[in-house]
């Protein structure tokens, strides 16, 4: 269960971007991601959504591989990208809909996923009558709709204002519950109000990987 990232490499022509990375989560934790700009971050997050194809190293997911497996690993994935893009033209309920239906899967989940967001009162209004914290929940919506085993979460409070943030947060911390999630992001306090676990990346490699406790007594100065 949970996930397994084995000598993980990508480069891009010369840049290394990710240099034999290594590390495996338990199912039910919430890990946070750090580095600065250039840290490999990204490069992590697309391999494990299979977005891009690491040139060396395996994925495995539940034990079977991301790369190998596309079609089965997919929906054990989910994914909240930075600035997601939505159809702003749709409405909620529709457009979550029009998820389920392009993964040939029940769009009876859809009811429940959005009360679990809290989009209920707002499922009948279009996406770009909502404000930024209501449009992100439409965005984690979609990432939980196939119940995955994963959850990539990318800077998923960022541009919002801090009552949004807290109620992004609080969403996480329900998900969390009984999701593994990753969750990158460059704020530190954000890993402290969620993550049990840092994983911190610099130039391609891990730097430190341990409990937020520890991280929090040698990292004082991250910010
Ligand atoms: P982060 O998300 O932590 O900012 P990235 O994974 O985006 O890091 O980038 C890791 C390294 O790979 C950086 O040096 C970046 O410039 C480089 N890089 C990322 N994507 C590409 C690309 N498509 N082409 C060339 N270099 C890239
Ligand atoms: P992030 O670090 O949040 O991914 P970036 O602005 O670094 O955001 O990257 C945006 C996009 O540009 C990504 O798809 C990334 O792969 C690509 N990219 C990043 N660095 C480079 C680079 N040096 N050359 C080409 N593409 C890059």
């Amino acid at each position: 269960m949970g996930i397994v990232i084995k000598d993980l490499t990508k480069k891009y022509g010369n840049q290394l971007a990710l240099n034999k990375v290594s590390f495996s989560i338990e199912q039910g934790e919430v890990v946070g991601l750090l580095g600065p700009n250039g840290a490999g971050k990204s490069t992590l997050m697309k391999s494990i959504t299979n977005a891009i194809i690491p040139d060396n190293g395996e994925i495995l997911v539940n034990n079977s591989s991301v790369n190998t497996n596309p079609i089965e690993t997919k929906s054990q994935i989910g994914f909240l990208q930075e600035n997601n893009p939505l159809y702003m033209d749709m409405y909620v309920k529709e457009y979550l809909e029009f998820v389920m239906n392009i993964r040939g899967e029940k769009k009876q989940r859809v009811a429940e996923v959005i009360a679990e967001v809290g989009l209920t009162p707002e499922q009948h209004k279009k996406i770009n009558q909502l404000s930024k914290g209501y449009k992100q929940r439409v965005g984690l919506a979609q990432a939980i709709l196939s119940k995955p085993e994963i959850l990539i979460l990318d800077e998923p409070t960022n541009g919002l204002d801090p009552n949004q943030i807290i109620e992004i947060r609080e969403l996480i911390r329900e998900i969390g519950k009984n999701t593994t999630i990753i969750l990158s992001t460059h704020i530190m306090q954000e890993v402290e109000a969620l993550c049990s676990r840092v994983i911190l990346l610099n130039k391609g490699e891990i730097v430190a990987d341990q409990p937020i406790e520890e991280f929090k007594g040698q990292y004082q100065n991250l910010e």
